[in-house]
């Protein structure tokens, strides 16, 4: 999605004070959009997560289709690089998988903390799943799990945890980023 101010709330300085691939931009107006993005889906057929694997790579924003998970770029990203892994199976629940599932989905996890560190030279993590309505999921119906790079500098959690902090490189630059990294880590 293109934004035309973009360019004109474009940070120079680099969150991280370490020189990296990716460009920051400070979008506070995306916040509607961000809330936008709240709606939840229940059921199968209107749900982005079993949608994503049926279109190209570049229009979902995948950077690795595994066997039984895959891993997209988030659409509403906290940090550049913010990923998402997924079972291909309509489940909500971490203990609605099984162990293969499991197996590959923590697989797909380390690596995607291997690619994030060398193409955007990520300092931390934030892994984790909201589970339910209740536990904050913007979509319960599927699990999915936050892989989040963090660089020192780049702001407290609180944005984080409020939604309130859009930072978006363009999301089709970073999916190429990651996706070609993605077999050479
Ligand atoms: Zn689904």
């Amino acid at each position: 999605m293109q934004y035309p101010d973009d360019e004109k709330v474009t940070d120079d300085f680099e969150l991280a004070g370490v020189p990296d691939s990716f460009q920051r931009l400070w979008t506070p107006y995306r916040m509607a959009y961000v809330k936008g993005g709240q709606h939840q889906f229940q059921d199968k057929d209107d749900c982005p997560f079993c949608a994503a694997p049926t279109r190209s790579d570049e229009q979902s924003l995948i950077v690795h289709r595994g066997q039984s998970c895959f891993v997209l770029l988030n659409l509403y990203p906290y940090n550049p690089g913010h990923l998402l892994i997924c079972p291909y199976r309509h489940v909500p629940n971490y203990d609605d998988i099984t162990a293969e599932e499991t197996a590959e989905m923590g697989a797909l996890a380390q690596h995607s903390m291997r690619v994030l560190r060398q193409v955007s030279n990520a300092k931390g993590f934030n892994l984790g799943m909201n589970q339910g309505l209740a536990g904050g999921a913007g979509i319960s119906a599927h699990l999915h799990q936050h892989v989040v790079p963090r660089w020192g500098g780049d702001g407290n959690f609180f944005p984080i945890i409020a939604n309130s902090k859009a930072i978006s490189a363009t999301l089709g630059e970073v999916r190429s980023e990651v996706a070609n990294a993605w077999d050479q880590v």
